[in-house]
């Protein structure tokens, strides 16, 4: 294998899929005809298709991990009391030892702990500042009449530019924005990695600063964490004197700026479910906690069943081993710089969980309007079975900034040989580029409009 490092530090030049194989899944391989009526058939939406006809499915890595034999095993010895389970003493105990806060609140998934944070929080009107929002983040946000307002740092929006930390918040737009319009500002927050962005890192330093003008504010500072492992360990490669720690002192030290966390659990949580609000203080905690009882459950599962509690006390731990966070980030790095030598335009440098195709770039024949990134995510499913995610003008409208396809890799699921195999596939789609052409939406729902939308090609 030559998933090769970002610095050499150890005898081998290869870097391994630190696991070995236990249960194994087969993999769905049709037919392009096939997939042509499928595609059809389901509004040229990829969200739309029946997995059984995806072969390789980087739609998310959101829940799609393949859990290890020490996660299944803690699964078996759950305790399923409704109230006061040890599963739920287990999972705060590790929640508290990585965070640092002792409030824990555990929900189904990240956007039960937006809708909770926000609901108790944000009145119509309100700001609420972040490097990027989310897709989901964003949807509460605005859903109660509050604004998300994105503050990235110029390199961030710039696809080609190689800024080691093109996650981080522009300070001095912050601090411009904090001043305008206090009063208004419920919450700040800040997301780590930026998965808008291009799952992009934050250092350390960009955190520590958000959290000096937060204060000086006023401001409480809630991260948004569902990949704080991956940020943790590219702060250890990538900033000036963080080589010698670990990432989970790393880890532990970036939440120790902020007043709190939400966090979907499906992604650094190598989990199929679950979430959490953490916060160091008790202010809100007695409002969210009934807030929680009324649509998720008790406090000591939070819509949960035991099981998931104790897969991912397990996995937040296990999402902090550094050979499983070096083989991590090498994943997104392979799959970058594998297109690129096929020249295909990616977003640079490869991000965490992800690989981005800047499909503006590389379909300059597509005007935005006609959806180049849904153009070119429909194309890598006829030809190569590929479930991609469009990022860009369907999925954020006018607030597009880029046009972008997501390849989200799973967890511990696809090995390098999957990697090699579409590599060659990718290489056949650019050499004739030219074919491809735009969509036009034919149905748009109110929300959230990537998930339920239908598309027609452009003739
Ligand atoms: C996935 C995600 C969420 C939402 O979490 P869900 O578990 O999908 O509800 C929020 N913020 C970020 C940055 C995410 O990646």
């Amino acid at each position: 294998m030559s998933m090769n490092k970002e610095k050499e530090t150890r005898d081998h030049r290869t870097i391994i899929e630190p696991f070995k194989i236990k249960m194994v899944e087969p993999l769905p391989i049709l037919e392009r005809g096939e997939r042509e009526r499928i595609l059809k058939d389901a509004g040229f939406n990829l969200f739309l298709l029946a997995a059984k006809n995806v072969t390789f499915d980087f739609l998310t890595d959101s829940g799609t991990t393949a859990m290890s034999a020490a996660q299944w095993g803690a699964m078996m010895i759950a305790d399923e009391s409704y109230a006061g389970s040890q599963s739920f003493e287990r999972f705060e105990r590790v929640v508290r030892g990585i965070t640092g806060y002792k409030n824990v609140i555990p929900t189904h998934q990240g956007r039960a702990a937006e809708r909770l944070m926000f609901g108790a929080l944000v009145k119509p009107g309100m700001k609420i500042p972040s490097n990027n929002h989310f897709d989901t983040t964003r949807a509460n946000i605005e859903q109660l009449g509050g604004q998300a307002v994105d503050l990235v740092i110029a390199e961030g929006k710039d696809p080609a530019n190689l800024h080691p930390f093109k996650g981080n918040i522009d300070l001095e737009k912050l601090e411009d924005f904090c001043e305008k319009n206090k009063g208004s500002i419920p919450m700040g927050m800040m997301t780590i990695t930026n998965n808008t962005g291009g799952g992009q890192p934050v250092s350390l330093e960009n955190i520590r600063g958000a959290a000096a003008i937060y204060k000086k504010y006023g401001i409480p500072f809630i991260l948004d964490v569902c990949r704080f492992a991956e940020n943790s360990y590219f702060i250890k490669i990538r900033e000036k004197g963080q080589s010698e720690r670990s990432a989970r002192d790393i880890a532990v030290e970036t939440f120790s700026y902020a007043d709190g966390c939400m966090m979907s659990a499906k992604k650094d949580g190598l989990s199929n479910i679950g979430g959490f609000i953490a916060l160091k203080a008790d202010t809100w905690v007695s409002e969210l906690r009934n807030a929680l009882i009324l649509t998720e459950g008790f406090p000591t599962y939070g819509g949960l069943a035991a099981r998931d509690l104790e897969a991912l006390a397990v996995g937040l731990e296990e999402a902090l081993d550094e050979r499983y966070l070096e083989y991590r980030i090498a994943v997104s790095r392979y799959m970058g710089a594998g297109l690129n030598q096929l020249g295909i335009p990616t977003v640079q440098p490869a991000g965490g969980h992800a690989v981005y195709v800047d499909a503006k770039t590389f379909l300059p024949h597509i005007p935005p309007a006609q959806f180049p990134g849904q153009a070119l995510a429909c194309e890598m499913y006829l030809a190569e079975g590929i479930r991609a995610c469009e990022i860009g003008s369907v999925m954020f409208g006018k607030n597009a900034s880029m046009e972008l396809v997501r390849l989200a890799f799973p967890r511990r699921v696809y090995t390098q040989s999957h990697f090699d195999y579409i590599l060659e596939g990718m290489g056949e789609i650019a050499k004739r580029k030219q074919e491809l052409r735009g969509m036009r939406m034919v149905y748009e729902p109110p929300f959230l409009r990537h998930f339920t939308a239908r598309f027609e090609p452009i003739s």
